[in-house]
């Protein structure tokens, strides 16, 4: 059992640095602390691998890099640059990053990075039709989300809004690369970025010859391979809200046994305040312009693309259940799905059937 628990990668991080187990703890200003997911390994079976692992503090949220192999320090010292790097590219915080002189100017040409993302963005825009738009940044400024200081907008500020988002709107020319705003519109890539940065911190651990790795960023985790004694990463879901009956007695949702996958977990407890008793949270429903009140309190996806699984957590949240498994049925090939709803209710997608440990009731719906 110990020794269970110590190979567990704590998914949502703050448990795995206080120590507590349950839904992440809200400090007096009524965020959430965003702390490091870590994973903690037995080291019986490793003694002879060489092993690295460095936190570091970006995208607003502590990461963790672990690389096991001959050159485990040079891997891990090249990701953190890199995670870096990408951060001060993508950071909507620093003004002279691509995407705020991007919002600033109006018009710019992207470098060949962000024009993947942005593009993979309007791919999940079209896909979901809508649920994912990065286009929602101006909403997320008049919430209070990007500051720190929160309040509920009118809803005749919220509607004027919602003018200015809609990523059809965007101008882009991917041939050129040159991404053009309409006036007032703004972009943030926060709900991408991470699975990004953790994708192509899978291909550094690659070209440093990493034979095992992990990168945990707030919650999002990407495994490399198997740990070292050739076991699955075990990583564990975590319980989005103990107050709900069902989830009361335990620490995880459930934990997934895994190799080469990203488990990407998004949820209203991760950033949220309080007012007149109502909760408003950090993911926006691109159609009311304020908090995705979809009857979930999480969404974790598995896949093999960090990216993918970082977009879709954020999208199957604004769908709801009932969209949510539809939009699986209709690519069960790229991901897999872990759904916690208000009730408590578990819900995984079928290839998940035979990964997924819980001491709960779920239910397993298969394509
Ligand atoms: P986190 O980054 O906190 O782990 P998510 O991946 O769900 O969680 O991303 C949430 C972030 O995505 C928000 O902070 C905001 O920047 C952005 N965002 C919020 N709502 C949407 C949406 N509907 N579509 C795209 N991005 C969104
Ligand atoms: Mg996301």
């Amino acid at each position: 059992m110990t020794r269970q628990i110590g190979c567990l990668l704590l998914a949502a991080a703050l448990c795995a640095l206080t120590g507590c187990g349950g839904a992440a703890e809200v400090s007096s200003d009524g965020e959430t602390s965003q702390a490091a997911s870590s994973a903690v390994q037995t080291t019986q079976e490793t003694e002879e691998i060489a092993s690295s692992t460095q936190q570091v503090f970006a995208m607003d949220t502590y990461m963790t890099v672990t690389a096991y192999g001959d050159q485990a320090e040079a891997a891990v010292s090249a990701a953190v640059e890199e995670i870096q790097r990408l951060d001060a590219l993508w950071s909507v915080g620093e003004s002279d990053s691509e995407i705020s002189i991007l919002n600033d100017s109006g018009s710019i040409l992207l470098s060949e990075e962000t024009a993947e993302l942005v593009e993979r963005s309007l791919t999940l825009y079209q896909e979901t039709e809508g649920a994912f738009d990065i286009t929602i940044y101006p909403l997320m400024v008049e919430w209070g989300f990007t500051s720190g200081e929160y309040q509920v907008p009118t809803q005749e500020r919220i509607d004027e809004l919602l003018e200015l988002v809609g990523s059809y709107k965007l101008e882009y020319d991917a041939e050129t690369r040159q991404l053009t705003l309409p006036e007032g519109m703004a972009i943030d890539l926060g709900g991408i970025a991470k699975g990004y940065v953790s994708s192509h911190i899978m291909d550094v651990f690659e070209e440093y010859g990493v034979v095992s790795g992990m990168v945990s960023l707030g919650g999002n985790v990407q495994t490399y391979s198997t740990k070292t004694d050739g076991s699955l990463w075990r990583v564990g879901i975590e319980n989005p809200d103990t107050t709900v009956e069902a989830l009361s007695n335990v620490d995880y949702v459930g934990i997934l046994s895994v190799e080469d996958k990203a488990v990407i977990t998004s949820g209203g407890y991760e950033r949220y305040f309080e007012e007149d008793g109502v909760t408003y949270h950090h993911i926006l429903d691109p159609a009311t312009g304020s908090s995705a009140r979809s009857g979930l309190l999480s969404v974790t996806i598995v896949s093999e693309d960090g990216t993918l699984a970082d977009g879709l957590s954020t999208s199957l949240f604004v769908m709801g259940k009932e969209r949510a498994l539809e939009y699986w049925a209709a690519h069960s090939d790229e991901f897999d799905a872990v759904l916690v709803e208000e009730d408590g209710s578990v819900t995984i997608t079928g290839g998940l059937k035979d990964c997924f440990e819980s001491d709960l009731d779920y239910t397993c719906v298969e394509n």
